[in-house]
């Protein structure tokens, strides 16, 4: 079975306007959580749920559910994904994956009540408070105080770079609930690629098979603030310049391996007193480490360390490197790769495995209940910027999978019984602590 024109055309309609939600001039939307743009598009949510007749709950944190319920008091198998983003950021990153949540369960939901069976499981579509952490970090945040890795009155203080608090922002705008959550059996996802494996290889959808291992090093440099002009140059303690040789350690590093093996950059990058005349006192950076091998990032964490030593005795400042937000591999569950190959065999469709090397939603769904994650093509892997592109005719056919994922997951077809394994352990799970997708 595949879904009908109507239900692609309708899917197609409504994700091009969400597109003008927050839309920025080159074509991106700016929508970061909870400020008024991503009420507008929570609101376009609110009211696509209820013109449907399904429940809409919003919990405290802010994460919205759309429940259908066809077998009550059953647990609820979980689609969606996030409608916040970066700062001008791309129309399909997040919002695609909602949308297409929404109409894949619709088209479920005609298909029960036209058999009048009764599944073992209900569906509720979710949208995600703040999966990208722009304005408030770490990222992730709704999932995860969902999935029990993050605190939620913790999370709810959280404040952005203005002072205010999550819960306040939640509240202005009108977006903090006291719903309870549906009970989740399983979760599915389907994003963007946000890589260009899937592109380069004209496949049309990638069954993800586990994330990247990663890192953040937290690096503070001191040196001592003086006068750019009236200081000899013998006498310059330049924090700047340490700063500056630790970058490009951070990019050389990658050389040590195989092309792409290992993905590094300094992010952040923060310059005391930045003033035009005085010789930098402090820079605060943070590099991330990435790869698909533990033992990559271990290394390339080890030697950078080294070089940063040697670098703070040859200068005479104090470099302090801190290591954090480590997120181990995870592996998704082998059952779930399974179905959407078969489901790919059925409808026609081409797809491949594929790990994921930016963080989701589906990450910390993984760790509490059995998570299906698919990803569909990036034009040239750009992704969090205004260009990121993907074509109707890609967005249709991961419709059509995700329709076709969730059908077979309230049938059971992913039931693991409750164990928690999937995901390894929670206390190797995501850290709150300053984490970015
Ligand atoms: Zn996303």
């Amino acid at each position: 079975m595949t879904i009908s024109d109507s239900t692609s055309d309708a899917f197609l309609k409504d994700f091009h306007y969400v597109a003008t939600i927050g839309a920025t001039a080159n074509n991106g939307v700016d929508r970061q959580a909870a400020t008024d743009e991503d009420r507008q598009s929570r609101t376009w949510f609110a009211d696509w749920v209820n013109n449907r007749g399904y429940q809409l709950r919003i919990d405290g944190i802010g994460n919205m559910f759309a429940l259908i319920e066809w077998n009550p008091g059953a647990p609820f198998i979980l689609v969606g994904s996030h409608l916040d983003s970066q700062p001008l950021a791309g129309r399909f990153d997040g919002a695609y994956g909602v949308i297409a949540a929404l109409h894949a369960a619709e088209e479920v939901d005609q298909r029960i009540r036209n058999s009048g069976s009764k599944p073992p499981f209900n569906l509720a579509v979710v949208n995600w408070f703040n999966e990208e952490g722009a304005r408030f970090a770490p990222s992730i945040m709704g999932s995860s105080v969902s999935a029990g890795l993050m605190d939620e009155q913790q999370m709810l203080a959280v404040t952005d770079l203005q002072g205010t608090a999550v819960g306040d922002a939640l509240d202005s705008i009108g977006f903090r609930g006291t719903d309870e959550r549906p009970t989740a059996a399983g979760y599915a996802e389907i994003h963007i690629e946000q890589g260009r494996i899937l592109e380069r290889e004209k496949t049309q959808l990638g069954a993800v098979d586990g994330s990247w291992y990663t890192q953040k090093l937290d690096i503070e440099v001191i040196g001592e603030q003086s006068h750019t002009g009236a200081t000899a140059m013998a006498d310059r303690h330049d924090a700047l310049i340490a700063a500056s040789k630790i970058v490009l350690m951070v990019e050389n590093v990658t050389g040590d391996f195989e092309a792409e093996q290992l993905v590094s950059s300094v992010g952040q990058f923060v310059v005391e007193p930045n003033s035009p005349i005085v010789v930098p006192r402090r820079v605060h950076l943070v590099a991330d480490l990435r790869s698909n091998e533990k033992e990559v990032v271990e290394t390339a964490r080890g030697k950078l360390k080294d070089e940063i030593e040697e670098l703070a005795q040859a200068s005479g400042l104090k470099i302090a490197v801190k290591d954090f937000d480590i997120r181990p591999n995870r592996y998704f569950p082998e059952s779930g790769l399974e179905l959407q190959e078969k489901v790919a065999a059925d409808l026609g469709l081409s797809i491949r495995r594929i790990q994921t090397m930016a963080g989701h939603d589906s990450i910390a769904m993984n760790t509490v209940v059995p998570t299906v994650m698919m990803f569909i093509p990036s034009a040239d892997g750009v992704s969090h910027c205004e260009r990121e592109f993907t074509s109707d005719d890609d967005m249709v056919a991961g419709l059509r999978a995700l329709t076709e994922v969730a059908f077979a997951m309230i049938h059971g077809e992913l039931d693991d019984g409750g164990s928690q394994e999937y995901g390894g352990p929670h206390d190797g799970g995501l850290r709150t602590e300053g984490s970015q997708a």
